[in-house]
Order: C-alpha cells, then structure tokens, then sequence
C-alpha cells in the first residue's frame, strides 16, 4: 500500500517567483510541481497532496503564532495522511522545526521540512530535489519526528541550524550527526532516530499553545556589553525568559558586577536566564571557568548544547505550557532529542 503525504506550503523560496522587488512568494505551488514532475515520476513516489496555507510568506516574517496555524493543521489532518512535509522558507525554517518538535512531542510519523535555495520554477534549481527526495523519505521509510531534508541530509530539526546564506548545503547539525546521508543511496541511521509515540495531541481537549511573542529575548554577549542594555530587554513585564548567548563553554564577562546583578534580579523576579553558547559546536559547562562559576551561583540555567533556535522555541513552549517552577529543570532534559544531557 501505497502511503499518503500531505504537502503543506507555507511560502518560502521554494515557491517563489520573481517581482520587482524582489522573490516574492507565490500561490500555484501544486500546478508548478506537477507540471515539473516528469511522466510517470508521480507512480514512483507515494501519494501525495499539496495544500497552502492562506498566506504565504517570506520565513522572514515568521511569528511565533505561524507554528500554531501550522500545528493546527497538522493535528486537524494527522489520521488522515501517513506523512506530512511542509515547504518553508529556509531563513527561519530551523526555529519552525525546532518549535514543530516541541508542539508535536511523541509523534509516530514522519514531519520533514524542506524548501529551497533557489525557486522551483527556476531552470536550475535545488528544490526539486529537496522535494522529491522528502517525498520518498516521508513514504518510504519509518520516521516519527520532526525533520529538515536539505542537500541530501536527513537532519533532526531541533538540532538543526542554518549556516549557509547561499550554499545549497545550507544546513547542518554541528551538534548531533546526520539522520540520514543521502547519495546514490538513502543511508538512514535508525539507531539515531527518535522512537515512535503516540502524540498526546490525539487525545481530545489538546490545545495548541498560543505563544506570546513577547515572552523570550535574547541578549548576545558582547565586548562593553552594559547592564543599561540588559535592563532595557528585561523592563517589559511580559519578558518571561532571557536567553543569554555567552562565550566558549559558557562564560559571561562577570567582571562587570552591574551586569551580573541585573541577571540575578531577573531570576529572583521569576525569568528563567538561560546560558548557551555562541560557538557553532560544543556545549555549556558552566563552571569550567570561574567567570560561567558566576551564572551558576546567581541561578542562570546552563542550556547545554542547544541550538540558539531550539533554545529560543523551547523556552517558548515551556513558557506557553508549563508553571514557572518547572520551567529550569525541564529546559536541562532532553523532551524530544534536542540536547545532550
Ligand atoms: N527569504 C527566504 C525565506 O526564508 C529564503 C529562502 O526560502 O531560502 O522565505
């Protein structure tokens, strides 16, 4: 039996044409791409239907609300089709599958994102591969949770980031190895995969979060970083959490007292400050250094190897989801994969 997958088009490159002013995102996606796909190449891939959403945009725009309309629509269809992909935007696409993973905690089938660097409606483009190659993974194979297809790399979503502008191997996961290498053959590694669930989403009364945007900053560390600055972000009283993008394993410029005690107010005052790293690779060990020693006695939650995208949509969910006194604790365990305990 052939397995059905739902295409959702949410705008991005993929679909985009070119304006005046630019790529803009087009609707027409479904047209485009059986047009594209050669004769007899529809038998070769599973069933398949595209959907769009009503506004398409550029992934520039994203909101924290656009991974509550796509979750929306995923949980209404989810017993309807085997497997979803949904077409994004590649600027924002790893916060939109770091996000997914969290909404989407427990699932038993497969959600790949994909988009492209260059349109499909272009001559030489890399969508149609991106596509089509999510399409045979989604189909094919047993995948139960969130995922970016890119540039033949199967790649967990919440670990992945974009690194690359303008390469077609713009993504990657520095922090976790590859789900799937893809080349003449698909090399899944199912040992590296998240086991199957059953989504507490089916249960009835499940209620997608609604996420206040203004709940998470994020406050790079920063040679003459002043307390000034950090007080600004943290003045608003729907500031729930902090994320800090500090030095190396973690350290911060603790030196600077003024700066450390506006952190520390923070967490008295119930924001949950959690510290991760600027650098690409590696995790926090905070303590390593008497300077990270600092965060740890003022109560800032060590991040681990998050990714500043799954950081960022991890605390939003928590935030969204969870009572305050458990928000630190959980932020340290892995929920679906995200960090290395
Ligand atoms: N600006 C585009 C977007 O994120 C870039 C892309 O899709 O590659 O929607």
């Amino acid at each position: 039996m052939k397995r059905k997958i739902l295409i959702l088009y949410a705008g991005g490159t993929i679909g985009m044409q070119a304006s005046e002013q630019g790529y803009i995102p087009v609707s027409g996606f479904e047209q485009l791409l059986r047009e594209q796909l050669r004769v007899g190449a529809t038998q070769q891939l599973p069933d398949f239907e595209v959907q769009e959403l009503e506004q398409l945009i550029d992934s520039s725009n994203l909101q924290p609300s656009h991974w509550s309309e796509l979750s929306e629509q995923l949980i209404s269809q989810w017993r309807d089709y085997d497997g979803f992909i949904i077409l994004h935007g590649t600027d924002t696409m790893a916060y939109t599958a770091s996000a997914l993973s969290f909404i989407l905690q427990g699932i038993d089938k497969p959600v790949i994102i994909t988009g492209s660097q260059i349109p499909l409606s272009e001559l030489r483009n890399d969508a149609q591969d991106n596509l089509i190659t999510a399409l045979i993974l989604a189909g094919n194979y047993d995948i139960a949770e969130v995922c970016i297809y890119f540039n033949g790399r199967l790649l967990r979503g919440n670990r992945s980031s974009k690194l690359k502008s303008t390469g077609f191997d713009a993504f990657d996961t520095p922090n976790y190895p590859w789900l799937a290498q893809v080349g003449i053959h698909i090399d899944l590694h199912p040992n590296l995969l998240q086991a199957g669930g059953s989504p507490e989403f089916l249960d009835k009364g499940y209620q997608v979060p609604d996420f206040n945007p203004d709940a998470v900053v994020v406050l790079p560390v920063y040679p003459g970083l002043s307390a000034r600055v950090a007080q600004d972000m943290l003045n608003h009283s729907e500031v729930k959490g902090l994320i800090l993008l500090s030095y190396g394993v973690g350290n911060p410029p603790d030196a600077n007292t003024e700066l450390m005690s506006t952190l520390e107010q923070a967490v008295q005052s119930g924001v949950t400050v959690l510290n991760i790293t600027q650098c690409l690779q590696g995790r926090v060990s905070q303590g390593a250094y008497a300077t990270g020693a600092t965060l740890n006695r003022i109560g800032v939650v060590p991040g681990s190897d998050l990714t500043l995208e799954a950081a960022f949509t991890k605390l939003h969910y928590l935030i969204a989801t969870q009572p305050a006194q458990k928000i630190a604790g959980l932020m340290q365990q892995s929920l679906c994969g995200e960090l290395s305990e």
